[in-house]
Formats: structure tokens, C-alpha cells, sequence
């Protein structure tokens, strides 16, 4: 490596885990001395952290590797790194077909980058795809917020989706232990962060792979343990924690995100679909009862808590009647938000090989619809806060308007007042809210907070 400081530029798509990857491999490469680059085009090193999920994401990853294959004809010193699900999955042949590449690592992969990129400054194509035991993690990722930052407690998941391929490229459930998630929290209040969330692809799964039974017999280590375990971390003002499955989900959560006042009021859970028998050729592990009994529970204790969902539309085979099934479910329930998609077949997933696929008409119509009654349910959703008065964490300037400063309440709607962000950024302000939108809120600070101190 030369002794002149080099630039990298990390483009990251896909879910919150590939994110936080990406903030742990920017903590490493800066660690090894390099600067971040805004500017792909400036940049020595580029890394890709790719999605697989959707397919339009994949599509990008080869059309910007592509640009950046030129540019290496003309600076072979650029060093090209795929990472992620899609470098998992393809491997070696994503090496044949980009040939300009310097390195494939699978998202297991993410904390041994130093040790890889040795390899590749030595001269040599690196593929980084098998299934290794997930280092303990001990680098200080580069966060891209300074308020919020997530924390991963179980990596991979056991689950046999049939549509999803993260168990392929993730590999089995790895957690770690809480003493070490607990000393990344203790790090992050030192560092000034206000709010973590606990990350995992099945977070309900935590703890299942570590030794330990209570004398009662159950599992030592669950996420109910883990959120009292961290709880008091000094600095840290709100836990939150994704993605819950409701599988696995318990009352015992439930109770505890209601005991402890730094666990926020919001649940995202996501149903996939509102019926039973799409749900099982899912291999979902649930029937949409269950999953309304997990609502209710949660409406039991929490009744203001606000829940979020994924969902899924079109999926083989899927009849008019069992769409309008997740639509009476969503009418039923009135999420506060709800990520929808259009069924998209992944290579190496069980379903994509069935024939009973549904045209992308009929996937795209059902997707608009969904669509169409998520806003509507949202906005009513959003009414319940007018008036009242909501903590917000500031995050940022409103990028569309520099008076205003951004942030989220308990529930996670996105909220805006006017504010300036020096003052603000970090700090928890009592919000009067004036008006709501679907997805987002406005109101005015009713207290002026002391200076922040990130
Ligand atoms: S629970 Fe299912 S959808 Fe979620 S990561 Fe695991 S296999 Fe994929």
C-alpha cells in the first residue's frame, strides 16, 4: 500500500443490516488509514455493498461496477470490491463476468476486511464466500449519524422463507454475547449517541444459540434478557430493536418494552401476507390469527404503540381473494406504516421456481392498491397526534427547508419543527404537533433544550 492517504467510497444497498455493515467496514478501512471520498470518481478504493432482495438494486450494482471497470483500465491501482448478499450468492462467477474486480466478500465477511484487503494489495482476486464463525466484532464503525447508530445483536437467520435468500447468503444464527453488545452501547453513550437499535434479519431469535438455561429451564439469553440487560447504558435515551417475526414474538417482550421506559412505544413486525395459505407456502410459521393476537396483545398493554409491517404482494399462485385477504388486514389493523413490495423472485429461493408466477400486471395493480389504502390507513393513523405533545430526538436539518430541524418521536414518525440543528441536533424536545401527514409530522418546540454536547 502507498504511504500518500487513499480515498474510498462505500455505495450501500438494501436492508438496515447492509448499512450497518457498511458503517463497520468505513470504521476498518479508516482504522487502515483511509479518507472517506464523497465522490465515487475520486475515490481509490470502491466498495459495493449489494442487496439481493429486489431486483432492481442487483441491476445497479452491475451498471455502476461497470463504470468503474472503465475507469480502471485507466487506474489500475483502483481497487474494486464487491460485498454483500449479491457477492455471496454469485461468487466466483461474479468474477467472471467483472473481471476488473479485486475482491467478492459475503456479508459474514464484513469485519475481516483488513485481513482481505492484505490479500488483495498483494496481488491477489479474492473471493471471501464461505461460512466462517462471525468474529467478535472490535472496530469502531464510522456511523453515519451521531445520534442514532445500530447495533447488531444476532447475525444470519434459521428460517426457510421460500422467497427469501438472506439464510443462503448470511448463514445460521450467530449472536453475541450481551456483555459485548453491551459494551458497544456503553461506547456509543460516551460517544454522545442518543438512540440505538438492536438489529437482527429475526431478532426474536436472539440468544437461542447461546449456551445457558435458567433453573426453570428457559433460555438464558432472549431478547426480553438482553433489553433489560442493556437498559441502563449511561447516554443512551431510546432502544429499539427490528425486525420482530411473529413466530416467535412473546408477551414477555411485550411486558417488557412496556416496563422499561427507554424501549420506544413501536413495533415493526412484518405479516407478509393476510392468508393462511399463502402464508404457508411462505413457510411463514404463523396464521394471520396469531398474528392478530400478537396485535392485540400489544394493543392490550401498549394501546398507543404504533406498529409497522412488511408485506408482500403477488407471490406464486396468489389468488384476487387472497390479496383482498391482506387487504382486509391492514384495514383491520391500521398500521402506522407498511413497506410493501411486489413479489420479485430471487434466484436459489424455492419460489422462484414455481410455475404458479403472476404477471407483472397483476403484481404491479394489487402493489397500487396496497399502496393506495397503506397511505390512507397511515394518515389516520397520524390524526391520533394532533395536539398532543411528542418527544423528538433531533436527527438533522429538514434537507428542504434549513429552519427547520428533523427528528422522530417515541413511535417513529418522522417530525419536523422549526429549530436550528446546532442547537438541536441530539437533543430530546418536547414537540407540540400541528400537523399530520401520512408518513411524517409538523409542530413547535414547547421547551428550549440546553446546548447539545455532540
Ligand atoms: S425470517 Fe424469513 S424473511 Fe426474514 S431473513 Fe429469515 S428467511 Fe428471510
Amino acid at each position: 500500500m502507498s504511504s500518500s492517504p487513499r480515498r474510498y467510497h462505500i455505495t450501500t444497498f438494501g436492508c438496515q443490516m447492509n448499512k450497518a455493515d457498511s458503517e463497520r467496514m468505513a470504521g476498518i478501512l479508516e482504522n487502515m488509514g483511509f479518507q472517506f471520498s464523497e465522490d465515487p470518481n475520486q475515490a481509490d478504493l470502491i466498495l459495493y455493498n449489494t442487496c439481493s432482495i429486489r431486483d432492481n438494486a442487483e441491476h445497479k450494482v452491475y451498471s455502476y461496477l461497470g463504470r468503474q471497470a472503465k475507469r480502471k483500465l485507466q487506474q489500475p491501482n483502483l481497487t474494486l470490491i464487491v460485498a454483500g448478499c449479491v457477492a455471496q450468492q454469485e461468487g466466483e462467477a461474479l468474477l467472471r463476468r467483472v473481471p476488473e474486480l479485486d475482491m467478492v466478500m459475503g456479508p459474514q465477511h464484513a469485519n475481516r476486511l483488513e485481513d482481505l484487503l492484505e490479500q488483495v494489495f498483494a496481488g491477489n482476486q479474492v473471493v471471501a464466500t464461505e461460512a466462517v464463525h462471525i468474529m467478535e466484532d472490535i472496530t469502531k464503525p464510522r456511523r453515519e449519524s451521531q445520534v442514532t447508530a445500530w447495533v447488531n445483536v444476532i447475525y444470519g437467520c434459521n428460517e426457510r422463507c421460500t422467497y427469501c435468500i438472506v439464510p443462503s447468503v448470511r448463514g445460521i444464527e450467530q449472536s453475541r454475547t450481551p456483555e459485548a453488545i453491551r459494551a458497544e452501547m456503553e461506547e456509543l453513550g460516551r460517544q454522545g449517541y442518543k438512540e440505538v437499535t438492536l438489529l437482527g434479519q429475526n431478532i426474536d431469535a436472539y440468544g437461542r444459540d447461546l449456551p445457558g438455561t435458567t433453573p426453570e429451564g428457559r433460555n438464558l439469553h432472549t431478547l426480553t434478557d438482553l433489553l433489560y440487560f442493556v437498559h441502563d447504558v449511561p447516554g443512551i435515551e431510546r432502544i429499539r430493536f427490528a425486525t420482530s417475526h411473529p413466530r416467535y414474538f412473546t408477551e414477555r417482550l411485550i411486558r417488557a418494552c412496556q416496563e422499561l421506559p427507554k424501549v420506544c412505544e413501536h413495533f415493526h413486525i412484518p405479516f407478509q401476507s393476510g392468508d393462511n395459505d399463502v402464508l404457508k407456502a411462505m413457510a411463514r410459521g404463523y396464521t394471520q390469527e396469531k398474528y392478530r393476537r400478537i396485535i392485540d396483545m400489544i394493543r392490550h398493554y401498549m394501546p398507543d404503540a404504533s406498529i409497522s409491517a412488511d408485506a408482500i404482494v403477488g407471490f406464486p399462485g396468489e389468488t384476487e381473494e387472497q390479496f383482498e385477504n391482506t387487504l382486509k388486514l391492514l384495514e383491520e389493523i391500521s398500521f402506522d406504516m407498511l413497506n410493501t413490495a411486489a413479489y420479485s423472485p430471487r434466484p436459489g429461493t424455492p419460489a422462484a421456481v414455481w410455475e404458479n408466477q403472476l404477471s407483472e400486471e397483476v403484481k404491479s395493480d394489487r402493489l397500487q392498491r396496497l399502496n393506495h389504502l397503506v397511505s390512507i390507513k397511515a394518515a389516520e393513523r397520524s390524526q391520533r397526534y394532533l395536539g398532543r405533545i411528542e418527544e423528538v430526538l433531533v436527527e438533522e436539518q429538514n434537507a428542504k427547508d434549513p429552519t427547520q430541524v428533523m427528528g422522530r418521536t417515541r413511535g417513529n414518525r418522522l417530525t419536523f419543527f422549526t429549530g436550528d440543528i446546532n442547537q438541536l441536533k441530539g437533543q430530546l424536545v418536547q414537540v407540540k404537533i400541528t400537523e399530520s401527514r401520512a408518513f411524517s409530522l409538523s409542530g413547535e418546540a414547547i421547551s428550549v433544550p440546553q446546548p447539545a454536547l455532540v
